[in-house]
C-alpha cells in the first residue's frame, strides 16, 4: 500500500518509520483528516514517483524506511494519546526516527511529549497558517488549535519557530510572546529563509501552511500561503539534526485530484532526506 518509489522495506530494523494516525475528532471546523494517512500512502504508490530526494539521495538504498501502519484510534483522546506515545517510544527505542502521517494537528502534543522523553532539550519547526496557540477552543484544551500551547506550557520544547503564519488572533499573539515562539509570518517572509537549530529538531508540517492553490485538500483554506517550492526550500536549507516529524491536516475529501496528497508525499520525502543526512553526519 505504501511505496514511496520503492523505498519502503519490510524489515524489523529500520532508520525511519512511517506511522499513520487516522484521527480527526479534534478538528474544530471540518472532519476528513482521518483519511489523510490513507491518501498519503495511496499517492505514494505506483509509478508516479521515484525514491530519490531532490538532493540525489536514494531513500531505498541509503536508508531503511518502513511503514508501521496505523495507530489504533478507538476510544477517547487520552487513551489514543497513550497509544501514540507508546508507538513513538518503540520507534525511538530502536534508534529510528518517526515520520507521522496525520490526522488533525491535536496528535502533535502526544507525539512531541514522547519525543521529548528521549531528546531534551528539543526544538520545533512548525509550518502552519495558524499558530495553534489557543489556551482552549470551544472549551476543548486538546483541540487541534491548542497543541502548541500544551507543548510549550509543559516545557517540552526549548525553541519553537512557526513558519507560514497568516491567520493569527490576539490571544495567540499573546501566547506566542508568553512562550517565546518565533514567528515567520507570511507578510514578512524573506526570499530565502535560513533556519538553524542547536538542539535535535522536530518538524511539524500542517498542510495548510501551503497556499490553497498548491494544497486545496485541507479543512481551513487560508489564502496567501507558501508555495510548495518555498516550503521545500525552507526544509532543505534548515541546519539541524531532524529526529522526528509529522505531516498533518491533509483532508482528502477536498482533494479530488490528489494534488495535496502528492504535495504531502513530496514533503515527507524531503523531510526523510533531511533525517538521513543528519544521521550520516552523526
Ligand atoms: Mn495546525
Ligand atoms: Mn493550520
Amino acid at each position: 500500500m505504501t511505496d514511496f518509489g520503492g523505498a519502503i522495506r519490510h524489515s524489523s530494523e529500520y532508520d525511519i518509520a512511517l506511522l499513520g494516525i487516522p484521527y480527526d475528532a479534534k478538528s474544530s471546523y471540518m472532519k476528513g483528516a482521518a483519511r489523510g494517512p490513507f491518501a498519503i500512502r495511496h499517492a505514494s504508490t505506483g509509478l508516479m514517483i521515484n525514491e530519490f530526494t531532490e538532493s540525489g539521495l536514494s531513500l531505498e538504498l541509503e536508508a531503511a524506511v518502513v511503514d508501521l501502519g496505523d495507530v489504533d484510534v478507538s476510544g477517547d483522546y487520552d487513551r489514543i494519546s497513550v497509544r501514540i506515545r507508546e508507538s513513538i517510544r518503540t520507534i525511538l527505542g530502536r534508534g529510528a526516527a518517526p515520520i507521522v502521517l496525520g490526522g488533525d494537528h491535536s496528535i502533535t502534543y502526544p507525539l512531541v511529549k514522547a519525543v521529548a522523553e528521549k531528546y531534551r532539550p528539543l526544538d520545533i519547526l512548525h509550518f502552519d497558517a495558524h499558530p495553534d496557540l489557543y489556551d482552549e477552543l470551544y472549551d476543548d484544551p486538546h483541540s487541534h488549535a491548542c497543541s502548541f500551547t500544551r507543548i510549550m506550557e509543559e516545557g517540552l520544547a526549548q525553541n519553537l519557530v512557526q513558519v507560514g503564519i497568516r491567520a493569527a488572533s490576539t490571544p495567540q499573539r499573546v501566547n506566542a510572546a508568553k512562550y517565546g515562539a518565533r514567528w515567520v509570518e507570511m507578510k514578512d517572509l524573506p526570499d530565502r529563509l535560513l533556519l538553524e537549530f542547536r538542539n535535535p529538531l522536530y518538524i511539524s508540517f500542517d498542510m495548510d501552511a501551503l497556499d490553497p492553490a498548491f494544497a486545496p485538500g485541507v479543512s481551513h483554506h487560508e489564502s496567501g500561503g507558501l508555495t510548495s517550492r518555498q516550503a521545500i526550500a525552507i526544509i532543505q536549507a534548515v541546519k539541524a539534526r531532524v529526529v522526528a516529524a509529522d505531516v498533518v491536516e491533509l483532508n482528502p475529501t477536498r482533494d479530488p485530484l490528489a494534488i495535496s496528497a502528492a504535495a504531502a508525499v513530496k514533503i515527507v520525502k524531503e523531510i526523510a532526506g533531511k533525517i538521513v543526512e543528519g544521521r550520516k553526519s552523526g
